[in-house]
């Protein structure tokens, strides 16, 4: 039989399962490696062999033939070495066939025979959690960062002469570390009044609406947002597994993301840097704010490329990045929390202040993000220097509370987080009676919405119906969600005045 390991690769900053399979064939003494490895693990043939011999293993005198699946995506990563190692101990009868079922064999070789860590492994790992049924195999060296992961079931090897007594090792359990507090979080306690505001943005996350501020400079748009991040659900364990996964590839990094990912892109990054793509397609922002949020201040500033592009996403919830070689898919469910000032002055929509900016200014800025762009925010929402301050009523403990509620709610009614992916025939079915639909058409005609804009709309009703606790969304839920789309009115008044 053809023994057949199983392993795990990358490929494209994803993570990729590998199967390694090993035909030991009579002919000369010699080993090839195919399936589109990298050069990197074509050329650990003479770490292979030099490990066995080193360990008192035999090195087969055959010719051995190294397949490794799917043949045709290219692999990258040293981890997978050990597990070539293993499929010619099994195919040359040292070691027991029955070994490979039950684990997932990670590290790579020196050639003493010890077994080694790797760049990333921390990826692969997290992957290997989702692997309920199977043990990893893992270096001794990456042992405190397995620990760290929930539900990862590893056994360690120093060297390659324990796959022979594999059975016999102990099996850990990685375990859920609590994060430490960091205490600097800014909540909505620190700011005074926006009532109105605060509830938006509750909603926002609660309902996962893509939401976008617009004022006059000084009036709490980034205190806002970063407060209301702060509100978000805890992380299933999957979710963090899956968060993390990305970012340890993208950024290097072995911290496990224990929180909603808060991302924020300056508005002079690429559009590869926020969307994903490059020469070697690699995730972008959009990516690693996957289950958590997307921060775009200075909208109006963003190149009009990285607006366009934010449109799939913004819609689809994952990103198709093609190369002349590849297409590759990038999940993308983050929710986008944008703030901007109307125009270069600021003060286009103030009530309070005066802009001057030209005519033609007004178009560039305000124009930029009007109509598709638009049509794929929920929640539009113009903020106005406060004149009189006063405490708010609610707390930000309150706030959370509501949006852990909400989140209940939903997740116990659609099966997934969030009011964003329900469609409109979803939607029409949870509107109250004949009085509602009239209602939503009137509206729509008078915000001049998109079918897609109503979509949307519709779907913040839902979550503020969730917010009342009612099952069906009544004539004062519309209304509200409708008075989240005055940027669009203030916008239109700006054309009107230009034309
Ligand atoms: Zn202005």
């Amino acid at each position: 039989m053809v023994p057949s390991v199983l392993s795990l690769g990358y490929h494209a900053y994803r993570v990729l399962p590998v199967t390694v399979e090993v035909h030991l064939l009579p002919g000369t003494l010699g080993m090839q490696i195919l399936g589109l490895a990298d050069s990197a693990l074509k050329e650990s043939r003479e770490r292979i062999r030099s490990a066995l011999l080193n360990s008192g293993y035999s090195f087969p005198v055959k010719q051995i033939t190294v397949n490794l699946l799917p043949a045709d995506i290219k692999k990258e990563g040293g981890q997978l070495e050990l597990a070539v190692l293993t499929g010619i101990l099994v195919a040359s009868g040292e070691i027991s066939h029955g070994i490979l079922d039950r684990h997932i064999f990670l590290g790579s070789l020196s050639l003493d025979g010890s077994v080694r860590d790797t760049p990333r492994l921390v990826s692969a790992l997290l992957h290997a959690a989702k692997y309920e049924k199977r043990i990893a195999v893992i270096p001794a060296e990456a042992a405190d960062m397995a620990a760290m992961i929930p539900g990862l079931r590893f056994k360690t090897l120093q060297a390659i002469e324990e796959l022979s007594r594999l059975n016999d090792l102990e099996i850990f359990t990685g375990k859920e570390q609590l994060s430490p507090l960091t205490g600097t979080e800014v909540t909505f306690d620190q700011i005074l009044g926006m009532e109105r505001e605060k509830k938006a943005l509750a909603l926002a996350v609660a309902g996962r609406h893509h939401t976008l501020i617009m004022g006059e400079p000084g009036t709490g748009k980034t205190v806002l947002i970063t407060a209301a991040s702060s509100l978000a659900p805890p992380l299933t364990t999957k979710e963090k597994l899956e968060s993390s996964e990305f970012y340890s590839l993208a950024e290097n990094s072995s911290t496990l993301i224990q929180a909603a990912p808060f991302r924020s892109p300056h508005h002079t990054s690429s559009d590869a840097a926020v969307i994903g793509g490059g020469a070697k397609p690699r995730p972008g922002e959009v990516t690693l704010a996957h289950n958590g949020f997307l921060f775009l201040d200075e909208l109006i500033q963003f190149q009009t490329r990285t607006l366009q592009a934010l449109r799939e996403p913004l819609e689809n919830r994952t990103v198709h990045i093609a190369r002349a070689q590849e297409k590759v898919v990038y999940p993308a469910d983050f929710t986008l929390l944008a703030a901007s000032n109307p125009c270069q002055c600021g003060y286009l929509f103030s009530r309070s202040g005066r802009c001057n900016c030209s005519p033609i200014k007004r178009l560039s800025g305000i124009g930029k993000i009007s109509g598709p762009f638009l049509d794929r925010i929920s929640i539009e929402l113009d903020v106005q220097k406060q004149t009189t301050l006063q405490a708010g009523s609610l707390s930000h403990t309150w706030y959370r509370e509501k949006v852990l509620e909400i989140d209940e709610r939903i997740r116990s009614r659609n099966g997934k987080r969030g009011n964003n992916s329900l469609n409109r025939a979803q939607l029409m079915e949870h509107l109250q009676g004949s009085a509602e639909h009239r209602l939503l058409e009137d509206l729509s005609r008078r915000f001049s919405l998109s079918p897609r804009g109503q979509i949307g709309t519709m779907q913040v009703a839902r979550t503020l119906a969730d917010w009342n606790g009612k099952d069906k969304i009544g004539e004062e839920c519309l209304e509200e969600a409708f008075q989240y789309r005055s940027i669009r009115l203030l916008a239109m008044s700006v054309f009107s005045e230009a034309a």
